[in-house]
């Protein structure tokens, strides 16, 4: 006992030697030293997987599902360039593969198995290169660091990169040992966190963006050790991770990456968000933008209007709630019906629910959205009611097929204008180009809409394409399932 004591009471004068020796410059100075970067770091190649959380992207609510994305990302810091390919995988074999490059003209990406671009490509905005060029500083640990101790002002494409110390505050943490550079800008704050032995990097703490990220498992790479687990944390909970898998020094982005390949056409034109409404059979309208990012098909039945979709934000539920009011002045909203309770399609919900309209959805999809994060302030005012396999409301019926996209996710068929409206199920293109991959779900589709005859002469896709004819849709299968 009396030794453990005098243990405690040495231990602590230790620490508050440490602390009263602890000087900012020399400990800036040190961590600067350990986070000189060599120009060959400019230029690099990097494998990674990083994956996302979410209860209300996975098949069923109550297993919290991981999407993974996995990616290759050549960057040309020197340069303004860069490479990447990431390809992501969705419940029910969803695969969406695109390649993003900027060469010394033009930013560029395409849809590698045409599941949404089909054979169009598309130019980058500024803020998408923005997005690629900084992806290194968000998830590289020397490269996150690297405007507190890089010596040049502006980078090749002018921008500031450098933090003068003066701007930094330093700090030691007696308990942990870690070395605290605080840049303090405004209202925001970011603390960046040193391993006081190792000298690396270990967290970063955004208070304005409410972000904590973790660098952990360093691991030798050319030049130096970098960080190969990194976590993103928002509000407290873990959003996403990163596994670095490997780092390499290029010379210069392989030509073939700066290209897009033959066979690809047409540039998709940038256009308005404007809704506009369109009828499209008796009783039946389509409102959408011209890029149709999300279709929402309007059944107009006596005074009543039932809306089918409500995607992706209160924002946009509440434009199409605007636009129909001006269309329909003496017509209210009755119900809004929902295919199934991921998180794009369901976002928009609590705009429909304050105008008073009750939600149309399968038992499992009405769980799901009571669980639903962003209602939890409002769900009382959400009114629900159920539908079941082959029930009806106005001129929809609706199916349950059972896939493996999202439990209890549902179609709808208008019979007497023979339009099927379904979510997630089917994805053609818009140039009806046929893609070369097709997920699970899509077979299931196409295998109960012939199974249970459901004459159709125009499918409405909740995503992009609302005007899928019949024969695309026995190319896509003739293609991939072998049916004719
Ligand atoms: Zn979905």
């Amino acid at each position: 006992m009396k030794y453990l004591l005098t243990g405690l009471v040495l231990s602590t004068m230790l620490i508050t030697v440490q602390a009263k020796d602890f000087n900012a410059d020399n400990a800036y100075k040190k961590l600067q030293k350990h986070y000189v970067l060599s120009d060959k770091l400019n230029k690099f190649s990097l494998s990674y997987n990083s994956s996302r959380s979410g209860k209300h992207q996975s098949y069923d609510y109550n297993t919290t599902k991981y999407t993974t994305t996995t990616s290759l990302l050549e960057l040309d810091l020197s340069n303004e360039l860069f490479y990447q390919h990431s390809r992501s995988e969705y419940p029910g074999e969803f695969v969406f593969e695109f390649k993003h490059f900027k060469n010394d003209k033009t930013a560029l990406d395409y849809d590698v198995n045409g599941v949404i671009n089909g054979k169009r490509v598309a130019k980058l905005s500024d803020e998408d290169v923005s997005h690629f060029m900084g992806l290194g500083t968000n998830i590289i640990d020397f490269l996150a660091v690297k405007a507190l101790f890089s010596n040049t002002i502006t980078s090749a494409a002018g921008k500031a990169n450098k933090i003068p110390r003066s701007d930094l505050a330093i700090s030691y943490n007696e308990i942990s040992g870690d070395i605290t550079i605080r840049h303090q800008q405004d209202k925001s704050t970011i603390d960046y966190n040193f391993n006081g032995n190792s000298l690396n990097l270990s967290s970063i703490h955004n208070n304005s963006k409410a972000t904590h990220t973790v660098f952990e498992q360093y691991k030798r790479g050319p030049e130096r050790e970098f960080a190969s687990a990194i976590s993103i944390y928002k509000k407290g909970k873990l959003a996403q991770q990163f596994n670095l898998k490997e780092l390499k020094l290029i010379d210069k982005i392989e030509q073939q990456h700066q290209q897009v390949p033959m066979g690809y056409g047409s540039l998709i034109e940038k256009s308005s968000q404007e809704l506009s409404l369109t009828k499209i059979a008796t009783n039946l309208y389509l409102v959408t933008t011209a890029s149709a990012g999300r279709n929402v098909l309007v059944n107009v039945q006596g005074n009543d209007l039932i809306i089918f979709g409500a995607p992706i934000s209160d924002l946009k539920s509440q434009k199409t709630i605007t636009l129909l009011e001006s269309e329909f002045p003496r017509k209210k909203i009755k119900y809004v019906y929902v295919t199934h309770a991921h998180s794009d399609h369901i976002r928009g919900l609590r705009a429909y629910a304050k105008h008073g309209a009750t939600i149309l959805a399968d038992i499992h999809s009405i769980e799901a959205i009571k669980t639903f994060p962003l209602f939890e302030q409002d769900i009382a005012l959400f009114k629900f009611n159920e539908i079941k396999h082959l029930s009806t409301v106005a001129d929809a019926t609706f199916h349950i097929p059972g896939n493996s996209h999202a439990k209890g996710q549902s179609i709808v068929y208008f019979a007497d204008a023979k339009i099927i409206y379904e979510g997630d199920f089917l994805e053609i293109p818009f140039d009806n180009t046929i893609p070369s991959q097709m997920p699970m779900a899509t077979k299931t589709f196409i295998k109960y809409v012939r199974k249970h005859k459901l004459e159709y002469a125009r499918i409405v896709g909740h995503h992009r394409n609302n005007d899928i004819k019949p024969a695309i849709v026995k190319a896509y299968s003739a293609k991939h399932m072998g049916m004719m």
